[in-house]
């Protein structure tokens, strides 16, 4: 179920790029008409995508054959999610102001909704690390209005997160931020990747992506490298099997090596919050793009769970 076939528009900024593309392939758009997607996670053992709209408080799957269908609703303003490593859903969600985790028998767990006793903001983003461990980053964008979700005043700084499954407990790993939004891993799990996508109507906030060190899979550095993304922010980002980082960035998507070098662009027609890896060999991106959903086969395979 495909609405229309684009042709794909590029920039090539270093040769490598063009090695992950493919000839003769269309940029599609799978489904229109939402207010703000975002949150992508494919399922790959059942062959769907699953997707947030937040401002309709909804989670849409969608799938080549069967199409468009609701998954959830309401979704509690669900934003990002991610697989643990049992397959189950991992979400963020801005109306409960928690992580949840999604049960195979469909009954939804609350992992972590307060810290030091004080409630969370509006998890935004999540990402499972190879040890089981749930790291997820939480601003404010969920309490500013009541858009996507319920207006209320931030009991806590926006930070980063690590959930132990194992123990339940909660750590804030990293206050440097603002307003952390997307995150992910380098593929030796020694680096951790979040981007800052600041408090709104704050000129001096330093956009873009930061890379922190990871120390003993459970502390990061205070020091960072940072790349500025100057044509929009990085919401979200999902890694290839190379390393680099696919993220969105305003005027499409923005492919960037691990030593933050800009390699390409894939423009979209619509400013992307997200995207992810999936498809029959994880070669297919996934793009949530304010009211649609696109998708653009490339020749590289992204890291994901399957
Ligand atoms: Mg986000």
């Amino acid at each position: 179920m495909i609405i229309e076939r684009l042709a794909p528009e590029y920039e090539i900024l270093d040769d490598s790029f063009r090695t992950y593309l493919l000839s003769n392939v269309k940029l599609k758009k799978l489904a229109t008409g939402f207010d703000w997607a975002e949150g992508p996670v494919w399922i790959g053992d059942s062959g769907f995508l699953l997707f947030s709209d937040i401002p309709n408080n909804k989670v849409y799957r969608w799938n080549d054959e069967l199409g468009l269908s609701t998954f959830l609703s309401p979704s509690n303003f669900a934003n990002g999610h991610y697989r643990d490593l049992q397959g189950r859903l991992i979400s963020c969600e801005h109306g409960s102001r928690s992580l949840t985790r999604m049960e195979h028998d469909g009954t939804i767990t609350t992992l972590a909704d307060r810290y030091m006793g004080k409630r969370l903001n509006s998890p935004n983003d999540v990402v499972v690390k190879l040890d089981g461990t749930i790291w997820f980053t939480d601003p404010y964008y969920g309490i500013i209005s009541n858009y996507e979700g319920y207006k209320a005043e931030p009991e806590l700084p926006g930070g980063v997160y690590r959930y132990d499954p194992m123990d339940g407990s909660l750590e804030c790993v990293s206050t440097v931020l603002d307003c952390p939004n997307g995150l992910a891993f380098s593929l030796d799990e020694d680096f951790l990747y979040v981007s800052e996508t600041g408090k709104r109507h704050d000129p001096d906030v330093q956009k873009g992506l930061y890379k922190f060190k990871v120390f003993l899979n459970q502390r990061v550095s205070k020091s960072y490298d940072y790349l500025a993304i100057d044509t929009g922010v990085s919401d979200g980002f999902r890694l290839d099997s190379d390393g680099n980082i696919w993220t969105s960035a305003g005027d499409g998507v923005h492919c960037i090596s691990p030593e933050f070098k800009l390699l390409g662009k894939i423009y979209i027609p619509e400013v992307v919050s997200n995207v992810c890896f999936g498809g029959r060999a994880k070669q297919t991106l996934y793009i949530t793009a304010t009211s649609s959903i696109y998708s653009i086969a490339l020749n590289r395979e992204g890291v994901q769970f399957p």
